[in-house]
């Protein structure tokens, strides 16, 4: 609207913003833009800048097809916390006069949309897991400790705190609310935690997280890694979604009831949305478990000495982390923990609410919340339970995609069949190859 383009001309002018990113994500949920000198803040605004589809991983366009365009929101306007000469706008792509099909950003717009309809909502909160790293140092983590158990470590988060007081004191300059920090299971492990928003809005800001932990990581000589499991003796990095519905015209929370009579603080609507999840789980993980690293994650103990926390099992529960949805303690929200940190989350987000609203439309019950230490449930338990085992591997996960009508009701058929190309393509350059373990094993055996 006119009134927001003159607030945003005012505000550039008011910051000295000098220059402007018209930023629009690739498959992979990673910032692609043009920068756009501040005079032309209103040309950019009325999609000025035009993209080579072909160009991108997942945009399912030829060299010879027309540009994409990115249609700046206003209302995701941030200046960069590094770099105050600049200001970062999330985009929608649109092809022509309309907006393009497989726009991630687009895409979750949808789903959202139909929410909407419906008087919901959606409302995400997004835990960000993540590494840091010596900068051109190989594997080493940050932390000069020795600790078998630093999960929580005083010591650990305040050797730290020089760079993360810089990106939390950024997260809370951008209006984020951080509420905790901490050194988390891994050694150099750190999760940064911070107010839920809508969907699209922490979508844009997780994108945005991403890329500016990197930035100020660098500033300390030191790299910001969101890669899932990136040692296979020490926790992965998960991106959990934490999940609710609000009523659109009050804000009451839809997922919240005290009267429970399963004790968890879950409303009937809460419930219904949490089955259909349940229900499309596989084809959720191969969204927001995009990478043949992300299934390195998704095991109980793997090469550690602890556990994972990390969900194997397609199955729901109370407050206990071993399942892949928890009803975290005193309820009115749902989190799902097969999600990881290198997911595109409006992707993530897209799929999560299409099976939400289908489990509301059809009244499921997901029956009654698991209460088990999965991790130690007898192969005659789930059995008898019907309780499926989430993906194993990338490959698995695609299957289930590809197999699960969701999937391409979500995406549009462009999204889903670049989607299925790349990672297929990903899945098997990795099946090919051959790896130190294997020859170390096998080369001298026989
Ligand atoms: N890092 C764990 C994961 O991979 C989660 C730990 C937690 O519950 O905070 O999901
Ligand atoms: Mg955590
Ligand atoms: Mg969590």
């Amino acid at each position: 609207t006119a009134s927001a383009v003159n607030d945003l001309k005012a505000r550039v002018a008011a910051e000295d913003v000098r220059y402007l990113m018209a930023s629009y994500v690739d498959m992979h949920g990673v910032s692609k833009t043009k920068m756009v000198p501040a005079p032309h803040l209103e040309h950019m605004l009325a999609g000025s800048e035009m993209f080579t589809g072909a160009a991108l991983d997942g945009v399912p366009q030829k060299v010879s097809d027309d540009e994409v365009a990115a249609h700046p929101d206003p209302d995701s306007f941030m200046i960069l916390p590094w770099d105050p000469s600049t200001a970062w706008l999330a985009s929608d792509l649109w092809l022509k006069d309309e907006p393009f099909e497989a726009c991630s950003r687009g895409i979750l717009k949808r789903q959202t949309a139909k929410a909407a309809e419906l008087g919901f909502r959606f409302n995400l909160g997004m835990e960000a897991e993540f590494y840091v790293l010596k900068d051109n140092a190989g594997f080493d983590p940050v932390s000069p400790r020795q600790l078998s158990k630093p999960c929580y470590d005083a010591s650990s988060v305040l050797d730290n705190m020089e760079w993360l007081k810089e990106l939390v004191g950024a997260m809370n300059g951008l209006g984020w609310d951080v509420y905790s920090f901490d050194q988390e299971d891994g050694l150099g492990q750190f999760e940064i935690d911070f107010t839920y928003a809508d969907a699209v809005k922490m979508s844009d800001r997780f994108v945005f997280l991403r890329m500016m932990a990197n930035h100020i990581a660098r500033k300390h000589g030191l790299f910001a890694s969101f890669m899932p499991k990136p040692y296979a003796n020490r926790t992965g990095s998960g991106a959990h979604f934490n999940m609710s519905l609000a009523d659109l015209a009050t804000g009451g929370n839809l997922f919240a009831d005290e009267a429970d009579p399963r004790g968890c603080g879950l409303s009937k609507l809460g419930y219904q949305f949490t089955a259909g999840v349940v229900r499309h789980l596989p084809a959720i993980c191969a969204v927001v478990a995009p990478t043949v690293n992300s299934y390195k994650r998704l095991v109980k103990q793997g090469s550690m000495s602890g556990f994972t926390w990390a969900p194997i099992f397609a199955c729901y529960g109370n407050n206990n982390r071993t399942n892949a949805v928890r009803i975290p303690l005193g309820g009115g929200r749902i989190e799902l923990r097969s999600a990881d940190s290198a997911c595109n989350p409006y992707l993530g987000a897209a799929m999560v609410l299409a099976a939400g609203l289908e489990g509301i439309a059809e009244g499921l019950d997901p029956g009654e919340p698991n209460r088990n230490n999965m991790y130690e449930v007898s192969q005659e338990e789930l059995d008898r339970r019907g309780i499926r085992q989430l993906p194993r591997t990338l490959g698995e996960a695609l299957d289930a995609f590809e197999a699960d009508p969701l999937s391409r009701k979500v995406m549009g058929d462009g999204m889903a069949d670049a989607w299925l190309a790349y990672k297929r393509d990903e899945w098997l350059s990795y099946m090919a190859h051959v790896s130190d373990w294997e020859t170390k094993r096998y080369l001298k055996f026989f």
